[in-house]
């Protein structure tokens, strides 16, 4: 062998070894943020979720056909979700846990401090989504089932509606109703989260008033809630 073809081989052989380096690099890059992504979806399984009960203290929210106080069904609601939650080991922040709007002082302006309170409170503690629990009232007395809202202008809180929605209809075969776009409702707007608003039933329907204030369908709602967060989280 002269040298030349030595020294030929020598350079191939180099060129090899470094394509072979490239080739194993670029494996290594794929490996590394395949591990990443995992770490990611661990974290985001870890993270947050805000409740927010609805209405309380000098603001009763919907008033039902039998005096049903829709403040009260709310937050009833929201500590049963909040209890299995943590079941679950899912964080979860409440906006309130007793029967309080979230601004002492009582005048004209208290309700639209309340509610700018909430959205500060979600908006700071940045959770995954935040679940705004409610009840609705309408004049149809007939008219019944959970309904979830969501931002218009929100593709994240419109996939999370749809999927409560689907875990509420879940819950009560008689349950019809579609997740709905909403754009005017302050809550909606302010949150810099995907947000949903969860209407559990109507305080208009004298059936579902009264089912609504028992510790049992109570229960069976916020057990669908659940579902409906799990659901979205794994998502
Ligand atoms: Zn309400």
């Amino acid at each position: 062998m002269t040298d030349a073809t030595g020294k030929k081989i020598e350079f191939i052989l180099i060129l090899l070894a470094l394509m072979v380096l490239v080739l194993l690099s670029k494996k290594l890059e794929k490996y590394a943020s395949g591990e990443i992504v995992k770490l990611a979806e661990k974290e985001k399984k870890s993270q947050v979720i805000v409740l927010d009960a609805g209405h309380g203290g000098s603001d009763p929210g919907k008033i039902g056909v039998h005096e049903e106080k829709e403040k009260e069904i709310n937050l009833e609601i929201a500590l049963k979700v909040e209890k299995m939650l943590k079941k679950k080991k899912i964080k979860v922040i409440m906006t309130r846990t007793d029967d309080q709007m979230l601004d002492d002082q009582s005048d004209a302006g208290q309700k639209v401090r309340d509610l700018r309170e909430r959205v500060r409170k979600i908006n700071g503690e940045k959770p995954v989504f935040a679940v705004s629990i409610h009840q609705n009232s309408y004049p149809d007395a007939g008219i019944h089932g959970a309904q979830v809202f969501y931002y218009r202008h929100s593709a994240e809180s419109e996939q999370a509606a749809k999927t409560m929605q689907e875990a509420l209809r879940a819950a009560d075969i008689g349950n019809t109703r579609q997740a709905k776009a909403n754009d005017t409702y302050y809550l909606l707007k302010r949150t810099e989260v995907p947000i949903i608003i969860v209407e559990c039933g109507f305080l208009s329907n004298p059936e579902e008033a009264k089912k609504l204030t028992t510790p049992e369908y109570q229960d069976d709602v916020a057990k669908a809630i659940v579902n409906g967060i799990v659901t979205c989280m794994e998502k």
